[in-house]
């Protein structure tokens, strides 16, 4: 059996089906000027986090950095300026002359869902509003999503393009506990099914090296993650899918409804975080080898129509503890790459097995 995943651009069968070049794919079928490059710009709103002010904890989960896990986000109490700066940031890798650059803007740091409605809804229209931006993605905890907000960003699905990232990173209450995550499973269960209902694309975080978890545990959190969801759609009155666009979020090629994507984050100790003070000696993987190993078992079993949006850490090498040699980024991607097509494998081989 071959991959079934193909990128039909140039030609080349990919073992992975990263967001990437299915945003490609997908605003090229929409006739958006056939763009050749979909960058996300990373955004800090301006926003806190509930689990820092006290509201549902302090001090944060224990691997958030100071930045609130968006360490390349810029800040800016002006979207526009902060869109801006993000462009002129990325404006040497992505040049206009040379690419159809459009953008997506994605708040990333800390709860981007974390403020009264009106609030959100100036920065994200705002957001929307600059020239070249195509969608918005926003990232939040799975407690953090009130009804005015659900109405907000089913909304916003109607008129653009949406994904909403919720925090999970583990099934396992103990971890989440040991951690101090402050949200439980049952909270990104509400979370998933409310938003799935509305037709809003979810994607999912998992981190992968939490500490007391085994190898069993991590790959238990992805199968679960990447279930089928049902169709009980539990969002209080929802308007259904999307319009404006040919695909069907969430519906997967079989038939039943599931997560949009998936962010498979390994473990990076980070400097600031509660983590290096509380288990300084604590390295998440004893090689390079070990993490490429558990990633690949776990998109084995990631369905092929679940889009992947991170298979590696993202710390910045200044802030970085351990893995030391998570920064080597391009190494880590050249040789998952290279060890899937060794053991010819890809993923969702094992999906549903
Ligand atoms: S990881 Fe997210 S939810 Fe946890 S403390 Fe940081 S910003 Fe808050």
């Amino acid at each position: 059996m071959k991959p079934i995943i193909f990128d039909k651009s140039d030609g080349q069968q990919l073992r992975i089906n990263m967001i990437s070049p299915w945003l490609k794919h997908h605003y090229a079928e929409l006739g958006l000027d056939s763009p050749a490059k979909i960058v996300k710009l990373s955004l800090d709103g301006g926003f806190t986090c509930p689990n820092r002010d006290g509201n549902k904890g302090t001090g944060g989960c224990l691997f958030c950095s100071e930045s609130g896990s968006g360490d390349m986000a810029s800040a800016a109490d002006d979207i526009r300026q902060a869109l801006d700066s993000q462009i002129r940031l990325l404006s040497d890798k992505w040049p206009s002359e040379k690419y159809n650059v459009k953008y997506l803007a994605y708040f990333q740091s800390h709860t981007n869902t974390y403020a009264p409605v009106e609030e959100l809804r100036a920065k994200f229209e705002a957001a929307l509003k600059a020239s070249d931006v195509v969608g918005i993605a926003i990232a939040t905890r799975p407690d953090c999503i009130p009804k005015d907000v659900l109405d907000l960003l089913s909304e916003l699905n109607e008129k653009t393009f949406l994904w909403v990232e919720l925090g999970l990173q583990t099934i396992h209450d103990e971890t989440a506990r040991a951690m101090n995550l402050c949200h439980s499973r049952a909270d990104y269960d509400d979370a998933v099914r409310r938003l799935t209902g509305r037709g809003i694309r979810v994607v999912t975080h998992l981190i992968l090296g939490l500490p007391g978890e085994s190898r069993e545990m991590m790959l238990d959190s992805v199968r679960y993650a990447c279930r089928d969801i049902g169709t009980d759609d539990g969002a209080g009155g929802g308007s259904g899918f999307s319009s404006g666009f040919s695909f069907c979020p969430g519906s997967g090629s079989d038939g039943v409804r599931r997560i949009f994507g998936l962010k498979l984050h390994m473990l990076n100790v980070v400097r600031g975080s509660g983590m290096a003070a509380a288990m300084p000696d604590y390295v998440p993987f004893d090689s390079m080898e070990e993490y490429i190993d558990l990633l690949i078992s776990a998109l084995e079993i990631v369905p092929p129509e679940i889009t992947l949006h991170r298979i590696s850490g993202d710390a910045p090498r200044a802030t970085l503890i351990a893995p030391e040699w998570s920064y080597k980024k391009r190494t880590i991607l050249n040789n998952i790459h290279k060890e899937m097509r060794r053991r010819d494998t890809w993923q969702g081989r094992l999906a549903g097995k």
